[in-house]
């Protein structure tokens, strides 16, 4: 299950971050983008962020995932757009020469933080 090392960098990038913006505050919320070519299981992450964050300043609070399509451009042609299902191939001229622009992302986009809870 790779979702665990992938939530364990994820969750230390997220401490060093809470961290430095609000020492005292309580995380709330992680935000993590995860692009459809990183194979993760929501599921999977969602139970070892759970797992992971007992015990740190980050127990209790949740972990978003943001999926991001995979998109692609064409070498050919110069075309741009989302990719259905598994077949890589250019959606206007059906050339196989396709560059993957987006799906490959996974990086924390953001933290909720609770900042009124701080004293
Ligand atoms: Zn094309």
């Amino acid at each position: 299950m790779h979702e665990i090392s992938i939530c364990e960098s994820l969750l230390k990038t997220a401490l060093a971050e809470l961290g430095r913006q609000a020492p005292g505050a309580r995380l709330l919320k992680v935000r993590v983008a995860v692009g459809a070519l990183r194979q993760v299981v929501p599921e999977s992450l969602h139970f070892a962020y759970e797992a992971l964050s007992a015990g740190t300043r980050a127990a209790g609070s949740k972990l978003e995932i943001l999926p991001i399509p995979v998109a692609a451009r064409c070498r050919r042609c110069g075309w741009e757009g989302a990719i259905e299902g598994r077949l890589f191939y250019c959606g206007a001229c059906r050339a196989a020469e396709i560059e993957i622009v987006r799906g490959k992302e996974l990086y924390l986009e953001s933290l909720e933080i609770d900042d009124d809870g701080a004293e």
